[in-house]
This record gives C-alpha cells, structure tokens and sequence, in this order.
C-alpha cells in the first residue's frame, strides 16, 4: 500500500536561493519557493496498521525544509566550484566570479549539485534511511518542485 502527502496542502515547502554553476541563465544566484511532494509504499503494520504515520514522515522533511529555508544552497562537491573557505564567511569562485556570502547566510549542502534532481534524491534518502529504521517500507518517492509546475522526482527502493 501506498501512502501519498501533497506539499502544497500539508505545507512542506521552503524558499530558497541557488545557483546552477556555468548554466547560461541558472547560473546567477534566484531563488524558489520549493514544494515537497513524497510517496511512501510499504507493507501496513504496528498497533494502527499504517505504512508509516504521515506526522512522522511530514517531521522529517519539516526539519530538512527547516535547514534550507531561505539560505543559499551551496553543494560542496561541485566540480566547478572552487572553495577557498567554508567557515565564517563562505568564499569560492566560479568560472571567474567571485563570491563571499556569511555562513549563516548559506546552507552547505553535501551534494554535486543543488537542483531540484539533486535536492530530491537528498530529500528520498533520508527518509529511506530514517523511515526504513520504524516501518516496513520498500520505496519512497519524492519530488521537489520549483514553484508550481515542475519538479524532479527521484524514487528509492529497497
Ligand atoms: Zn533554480
């Protein structure tokens, strides 16, 4: 069985700045107001006979929509991003420009990349991981959009 949560209705959203490096017009720092749509497929089970509580998946990606909401997405793996500090005050280069942005203004991300693909497989991972540990479940889909009208979906199963 499979459980399904809409992010515009159960309010799983976050806005956030990015920038996708050396992309013709993604490559200046814009924003979204991202939405979080997830499913949860798995076998029902516990005292209620639920694939998974929809309060416990909906804190989970509460508390990543948290970590990002209203940083700078920052990957810290991209190849084309070059770093010369990430504490106090976050400063690299790409392509020529140059950045310095405070830390408090950044959310680091341990990613190749902060698109909504990336962002998406992130968000499907952890709560794999985190949700695998209390339910019998055997996938999780997850799709981040940006704004209304396109997202990435990434789908983890076991
Ligand atoms: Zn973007």
């Amino acid at each position: 069985m499979k459980i399904v949560i809409n992010g515009i209705h159960a309010n799983l959203r976050f806005s956030a700045a990015h920038m996708i490096p050396e992309h013709e017009s993604c490559g200046c720092i814009h924003g979204h107001s991202y939405i979080v749509d997830v499913k949860v497929e798995g076998k029902r089970s516990g005292k209620h006979g639920f694939v998974a509580d929809f309060k416990d998946v909906k804190d989970i990606v509460r508390r990543i929509c948290n970590e990002f909401d209203h940083k700078l997405l920052i990957p810290l793996r991209n190849p084309l991003i070059n770093f010369t500090s990430t504490s106090r005050a976050v400063k690299f280069e790409i392509a020529g420009k140059k950045y310095t942005i405070p830390e408090e203004d950044c959310c680091l991300l341990d990613l190749e990349s902060s698109s909504a693909e990336e962002l998406s497989r992130y968000f499907a991972s952890t709560l794999f991981k985190e949700l695998s540990s209390r339910y019998d479940i055997s996938s999780v889909e997850v799709c981040v959009n940006e704004g209304i009208g396109q997202g990435a979906v990434y789908t983890i199963s076991r």
